[in-house]
């Protein structure tokens, strides 16, 4: 059996130091689509000849507030999306990747292994459908007859 250290040190190397972002242009496009919206939404009511200066500060506001709200749901949604994730990468770390060959044609294929649920696969080569039966022994612990520690070389 392989265990999954190798994808889980990939996976750390992954997250590790996100890049730092520079927040000012996205700061200002967003200014200049709230004054582009809150400047149509103004000559509207210039138009209309009615006084502009209360549509034009009401129209900042619920922009403002819209994309706050906007972003919570999307903030929301990131992070159940996260936790959805590392739930299922929890579960896919208490599987162990076994090499084992097909039963029908001995092709080696790589499974993942849960001790907890029936394993199956269907072999890539002859088309079977195998199912993999995980046995446990026991052995006794003996000591070594040399110690590493006595041993010399002369
Ligand atoms: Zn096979």
């Amino acid at each position: 059996m392989i265990n999954t250290s190798s994808k889980l040190s990939s996976l750390m190397e992954d997250n590790a130091a996100p890049k730092e972002e520079n927040p000012y242009p996205k700061i200002a496009k967003s200014i200049f689509y709230t004054a582009v919206i809150s400047g149509a939404i103004t000559g509207i009511f210039i138009i209309g000849g009615i006084n502009w200066f209360i549509p034009f500060c009401v129209s900042v506001i619920v922009q403002i507030i819209g994309w706050t709200l906007w972003h919570s749901f999307l903030d929301f949604l990131t992070a159940k999306h996260v936790t959805e994730m590392d739930t299922q990468l929890a579960l896919d770390y208490t599987k162990h990747l076994c090499i084992t060959p097909c039963a029908k044609c001995k092709k080696t294929v790589k499974m993942p292994i849960n001790l907890n649920e029936p394993s199956t696969f269907k072999c890539e080569k002859c088309g079977e459908k195998n199912r993999i039966y995980v046995s446990i022994e026991t052995v006794l612990v003996t000591d070594p007859l040399i110690e590493k520690s006595k041993v010399s070389i002369t």
